[in-house]
């Protein structure tokens, strides 16, 4: 039914960005909202390197209970105010159907994580909340599993789905995880959503996030979205994996000096 690839746009009208076939699109921000500082900080870091939508998480979906959870609300109201600052659309994780609707009042987009994707209870909830949706494939998803997740949401009428491969789980040690880069020309062949890819949290170590960017756009990917901080040491999420401020602006140097895909 879908013979086009579809862009999706994100954030209120007159500030809406595109994530789709026509354009390049760089989401940068956080891995966790800590304080209004350190989010603000790191929101400035993605603008002036170019990147057009602000990620940040306030629910946190960590592997142990014991690690930081996110800021939940307050988390949600600390992105609302830098949105407002800066202009950015935001993104941010929902982790339990019941969060849906606080996180859609305070967000542009709301994004399900890999340990999500196949909450169908979850995808249905977001698919009703009248936001666009990223969605992360699960670790351990064949990509038709995740395509099918995909249409949990779309079934609720929501069209505005945009694909994320993050890192499927492999015997190979060396990175947290492995970014299919195939997934991205494979989905293409198959749906008509946008896909972009999540370097950061695939390889979990910062060094491949330039590398794995170039990958990702010489694939045909329609954007990246990756993790940066004022401070990585202090980190309460993910510190190896983000990028400072001037690496940041490397990558979009390196990614801008890439030839478009033909
Ligand atoms: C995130 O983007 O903050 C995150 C936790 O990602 P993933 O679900 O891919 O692990």
């Amino acid at each position: 039914h879908h013979p086009h690839r579809s862009t999706v746009w994100v954030g209120p009208p007159g500030r809406q960005v595109p994530i789709g076939p026509d354009t390049f699109t760089f989401l940068a921000g956080p891995c966790a909202v800590e304080t209004p500082a350190q989010t603000l900080e790191a929101a400035q870091m993605a603008a002036s390197a170019g990147a057009t939508i602000l990620r940040g998480g306030a629910f946190k979906p960590r592997t142990s209970p014991y690690a930081f959870q996110g800021l939940g609300v307050r988390g949600l109201e600390i992105l609302a105010d830098v949105r407002e600052a800066t202009g950015m659309p935001v993104v941010t994780e929902v982790v339990d159907a019941r969060d849906v609707a606080v996180v859609a009042e305070h967000a542009d987009m709301l994004q399900v994580g890999t340990r999500n994707m196949a909450n169908f209870g979850l995808l249905q909830a977001v698919g009703d909340a009248g936001k666009p949706v990223l969605l992360k494939r699960g670790m351990t998803a064949t990509i038709e599993e995740w395509l099918m997740a995909a249409e949990y949401v779309a079934q609720r009428g929501n069209l505005d789905i945009v694909l994320c491969e993050r890192g499927i789980r492999t015997f190979e040690p060396a990175t947290r995880n492995t970014l299919d880069i195939s997934a991205v020309p494979v989905v293409q062949a198959t749906s008509h959503l946008p896909v972009i890819t999540d370097p950061s949290h695939a390889a979990g170590r910062k060094d491949l996030v330039v590398p794995l960017s170039r990958a990702s756009i010489a694939a045909g990917a329609d954007g990246v979205i990756v993790d940066v901080h004022p401070d990585p040491e202090t980190a309460l999420c993910d510190g190896p994996q983000a990028l400072l401020g001037t690496e940041l602006r490397e990558l979009a140097s390196a990614v801008r000096r890439l030839p478009p895909v033909l």
